[in-house]
């Protein structure tokens, strides 16, 4: 009766099975025994092209190598994609680094600068050698300016879209509130585009001496010093 009891938790086909192989020759000829999943896997033992990639009943991926088929685990997969691309993140340029254990000062000027602080020495120093540091330094604070002004004016332009005489808010309870604008609307466009014209001014007045730097600094190719992107 052991026997019997176990049975009953056998998956239905394997106790068909079990049942065949205990009553010996006594099953009908033509039973079908049914499989799970059948279809799929008839399909999972067609040979595979090389490359092909299936999952199999038990939700195991696969790919088809020329040597056999090998696990795919899709997770990891992308797992270390992201480890690699942090670990770029966490890592210095300098192809010749050296700095074996990375400090947290490290860590930072690679988010930064992207080099470790010795590398980012060196090629500083590389600049200081040709007597361009003074160029560079203002080479990075034009681009600075350049890049603030240009938020700034976006603000503006926004703020110059926005602008209403009335402002209301409908509350939770469905009151509205009215605000009015104690100076005349136009009267603050027209403050708000002489603001944009001055900083407009001022942005163009930086990308000259921005691009008289990138002049002097072009022919180095510096590591450290990127292409002007307008
Ligand atoms: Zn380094």
């Amino acid at each position: 009766m052991a026997k019997e009891f176990q049975k009953k938790f056998m998956h239905p086909t394997r106790r068909k099975l079990v049942n065949m192989v205990l009553t010996g020759g006594e099953y009908e000829k033509d039973t079908v025994i049914s499989f799970a999943n059948a279809e799929k896997s008839a399909d999972n033992n067609r040979k595979k092209e090389v490359g092909e990639v299936w999952t199999d009943s038990e939700g195991k991926t696969w790919e088809q190598k020329d040597y056999g088929k090998v696990r795919v685990n899709e997770l990891s997969e992308t797992m270390s994609d992201v480890r690699a691309y942090l670990q770029q993140l966490n890592s210095c340029k300098a192809e010749d680094c050296k700095t074996i254990k990375l400090s947290r000062a490290d860590k930072k000027l690679i988010s930064k600068a992207g080099y470790c602080a010795t590398c980012l020495a060196k090629k500083e120093l590389e600049i200081k050698i040709d007597g361009l540091w003074e160029v560079y330094e203002d080479y990075k604070i034009y681009n600075n300016m350049i890049s603030y002004g240009k938020d700034l004016i976006e603000k503006l332009n926004q703020a110059y879209n926005d602008a209403k005489q009335e402002y209301e808010f409908v509350h939770e309870d469905g009151k509205i509130e009215k605000w009015v604008l104690e100076k005349d609307v136009n009267e603050i466009k027209a403050e708000i585009l002489t603001d944009i014209t001055m900083y407009e001014g001022e942005i163009e007045q930086a990308k000259k001496l921005r691009n008289k730097a990138w002049k002097k600094l072009k022919d180095k190719n510096y590591d450290l010093v990127k292409p002007p992107v307008d």
